[in-house]
């Protein structure tokens, strides 16, 4: 057993540097987390410390950027990396020991005035937890006043006038989480309270999890179809709508635009500036005349771009949502 020896000198409080813990639940099958928020120069001397006193496995989880519109994300050097490190929660002595002595040596290499690093972090995580931790993540989220996005293992209590998405984000872009879906999905809602939503046929350009056209569905639109160059997005729609009792409403197809169907009344079109302004005279030929656009994923400095191009293919901006960096748009089809 590691550090059986070490317990033996254990009991000296007073210079207990690391936050107060309750080590009870140690055990089998219980093993205990301890990370660092570290500056990018400082990462190898910090995991070097944490594996000496933790040697059940270390990882460094780099702070990330949006890059590409906001679509990519990119390691960001400027900011603090965490680096964790594990060890098996057999021995409470032990632990407590081996917390005690990576503070210290953490200690030490801050006083070295190395690049900041942060205080040292002590959790306890099951195994039997492991698997499912990513989990924990996903809550349920409510979209402006009626909207609320369900992952599927989570209850929720429903609310009178409440629009319940179930939706499974383990498969695809789209679990809500995303401020570009978040506008679109307000932006949705408040044409639903206007009742150009319900009963009209919507088409789901860049379906992903088919979040949007579930939406439109669950808020009463009568017709749907999603298309999504990746099958995967045309797998998880799929899916998604069986799990909303959408089947028979919403078709979903691996492609994009043009869809080679009858026009319809409402393109809901969350992508990226660049392909919304390639796109722009493609979703306006798929727009029956005073037929509505709710574009998105419009990051905040391509905005001029957008409705430039909206504009020459006969799109008239009728309303704009922004949050953070993002925009939407809602655009009319006003010339023929
Ligand atoms: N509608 C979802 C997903 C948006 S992500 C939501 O709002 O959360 C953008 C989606 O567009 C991705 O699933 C991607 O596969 C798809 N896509 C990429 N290029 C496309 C194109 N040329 N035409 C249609 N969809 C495209």
């Amino acid at each position: 057993m590691p550090s059986a020896d070490r317990g033996a000198e254990e009991p000296k409080e007073a210079e207990d540097t690391a936050e107060p813990i309750d080590l009870s639940p140690l055990g089998p099958g219980v093993w205990v987390e301890l990370s660092v928020a570290a500056d990018v120069e400082a990462v190898e001397a910090v995991s070097e410390i944490l594996t000496r006193h933790a040697p059940g496995g270390t990882s460094v989880e780099p702070a990330f950027g949006l890059v590409d519109e906001g679509l990519g994300a990119g390691i960001d050097t400027s900011r603090p990396a965490i680096v964790r490190a594990y060890l098996p929660g057999l021995d409470p002595a032990g632990v407590r020991s081996a917390i005690e002595e990576a503070s210290k040596a953490l200690g030490h290499l801050q006083a070295f005035g190395l690049r900041p690093i942060g205080d040292l972090a002590v959790r306890l995580v099951r195994e039997a937890d492991w698997a499912e931790a990513w989990k924990s993540h996903f809550r349920v989220l409510r979209v402006g006043r009626r909207l609320v996005i369900r992952p599927t293992w989570r209850r929720h209590r429903r609310q009178p006038g409440d629009v319940v998405l179930s939706l499974d984000p383990g498969m695809a872009f789209g679990t809500g989480l995303h401020p570009t879906t978040r506008l679109c999905l307000a932006a949705l809602e408040t044409l639903a309270d206007e009742g150009l939503v319900s009963g009209v046929r919507v088409l789901d350009v860049g379906c992903g999890s088919g979040i949007l056209a579930i939406a439109a569905g669950k808020l009463g639109a009568r017709e749907l179809l999603g298309v999504d160059p990746d099958p995967i997005a045309v797998e998880a729609t799929a899916a998604n709508a069986r799990l909303n009792g959408l089947s028979r409403r919403l078709a979903v197809r691996r492609g994009s635009v043009p869809t080679g169907e009858p026009p319809c009344q409402l393109v809901l079109a969350n992508l990226v500036a660049s392909l919304l302004v390639q796109l722009a005279p493609l979703l306006a030929a798929e727009m029956a005349p005073g037929a509505r656009l709710l574009a998105s994923g419009i990051f905040h400095d391509r905005e001029g771009e957008v409705r430039e191009a909206f504009a020459l293919a006969g799109l008239a901006i009728a309303r704009r949502w922004a949050e953070d960096d993002w925009v939407a748009l809602e655009a009319l089809l006003v010339a023929a």
